[in-house]
């Protein structure tokens, strides 16, 4: 299930080259492209879901398969470990909460403090 003309959907299926920081048969995650803190990755599931709120139950597993493996990968990527590191996730839903990419995607941002 591809998205018509998804940026994203091409990245996946390596039409669009990425710096991919993790995949498996339901998960990508790459280096956002213009990063916004020293650490910027995105975590997307492979199937095309545009937002957040078009999930439903059926994707129950893979939204918290997603979830369990955003901090395995922040560390992986130099984020700082326990209370005083951390990172920041952060996930848009619609032109209101002010997303850009109609592919639905996590946002990890660490290596400085991005919490403010
Ligand atoms: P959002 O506003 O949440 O939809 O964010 C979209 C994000 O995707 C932005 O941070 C962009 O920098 C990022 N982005 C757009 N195109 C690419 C691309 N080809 N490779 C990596 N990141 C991208
Ligand atoms: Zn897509």
């Amino acid at each position: 299930m591809s998205g018509d003309n998804c940026i994203f959907c091409k990245i996946i299926e390596g039409k669009i080259p990425s710096r991919k920081v993790y995949e498996d048969d339901e998960i990508l995650a790459f280096h956002d492209i213009n990063p916004s803190a020293p650490i910027h990755f995105l975590v997307i599931p492979k199937k095309h879901l545009p937002m957040l709120s078009d999930a439903r139950s059926e994707d129950t597993q893979l939204l918290g398969k997603i979830m369990l493996k955003i901090p395995e990968l922040a560390m992986q990527e130099g984020a700082n470990p326990g209370q005083t590191g951390g990172f920041k996730v952060l996930m848009n839903n619609g032109a209101e909460g002010g997303q850009e990419v109609y592919h639905m995607h996590l946002h990890v941002l660490a290596g400085k403090r991005v919490g403010n």
